[in-house]
């Protein structure tokens, strides 16, 4: 039989965007707890800055995650708030490869409690390029998966007075594409990254929720606060062969960021001797 969580079930909630973001969280968030989704209203989120670059963010992404979630509930009075900041540049474990690390804030205001998850991923289309004539338009549109994710045209990285954002259709590529390099010999081909533009991006958000929903359903087993989660991991699996710590996990610290209740669960993977094969006296 599915547990009720007694936290989140039927709450109303609402969520810091401007970018349709609600089309991939809402859905989980119903599913999960009968969540009731009510809009904050307008919010100008890009005062906190801009992935085209025109406005720098100043905050860390969670910082301004989490400033982004208090004015919604200034706003809106409503008592759960959830936010998401997305980034984008090289993947942190492939640096060849463009990473999209999105991070989920859920502000519980009513019970002063806050929840993050992160995701990175490497499905995302990320990338940008100077074109000199239509062919490098073209290829650099296929490469970006145009036209199902739109792209943005300048005259140059950081040329920002004749930006046209959001072009998805090819006609509109072509057009906009010819008239930057007539006026300037190349036109600057980036993706759009905002939510509404790149499905790619939507997933990723998607991804996000489910560890959202897997961390609100995560009690901390002392004063069962939603949220409880792991704060580190310790390397030291002993080799079964030789009983020498490995790099492999001996255990994870959880805690409570509530009631500052820690605790190390051993063996997080299930087994208790790693195999010789990872050990560096057996196998170096
Ligand atoms: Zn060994
Ligand atoms: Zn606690």
């Amino acid at each position: 039989m599915e547990q009720i969580n007694r936290h989140f079930n039927g709450r109303l909630f609402t969520i810091a965007t401007m970018h349709g973001k609600e089309q991939a969280i809402v859905p989980i968030l119903s599913r999960a707890f009968n969540m009731i989704f009510s809009p904050a209203g307008e919010l100008d989120t890009d005062q906190l800055g801009t992935f085209s670059g025109e406005r720098e963010r100043e905050l860390s992404p969670l910082e301004s995650a989490r400033k982004k979630a208090s004015d919604a509930h200034q706003q809106s009075g409503i008592g759960i708030v959830i936010a998401s900041e997305g980034s984008f540049g090289p993947h942190p474990a492939m640096p060849f490869v463009a990473g999209d690390e999105e991070i989920l804030c859920l502000k519980d205001f009513d019970n002063d409690n806050e929840i993050v998850v992160r995701v990175v991923s490497a499905a995302t289309n990320y990338a940008m390029k100077t074109c000199m004539d239509r062919r490098d338009v073209r290829e650099f549109a296929q490469r970006a998966k145009f036209p199902t994710h739109a792209l943005i045209a300048k005259q140059a990285a950081t040329s920002y007075s004749n930006m046209v954002k959001g072009i998805y259709t090819l006609s509109q590529l072509d057009d906009v594409a010819e008239q930057f390099i007539s006026r300037g010999g190349s036109v600057y081909l980036e993706t759009d990254m905002r939510a509404m533009n790149n499905p790619s991006r939507m997933l990723v958000i998607a991804e996000a929720t489910e560890q959202l929903v897997t961390a609100m359903n995560s009690l901390c087993p002392l004063c069962t606060t939603p949220g409880y989660h792991i704060l580190t991991v310790e390397p030291g699996l002993p080799c079964s062969l030789c009983t020498s710590p490995t790099r492999s996990t001996l255990y994870a610290q959880w805690g409570c960021s509530k009631c500052n209740h820690t605790e190390n669960k051993y063996y997080p993977s299930g087994k208790t001797a790693e195999d010789p094969m990872y050990c560096d006296y057996c196998n170096p």
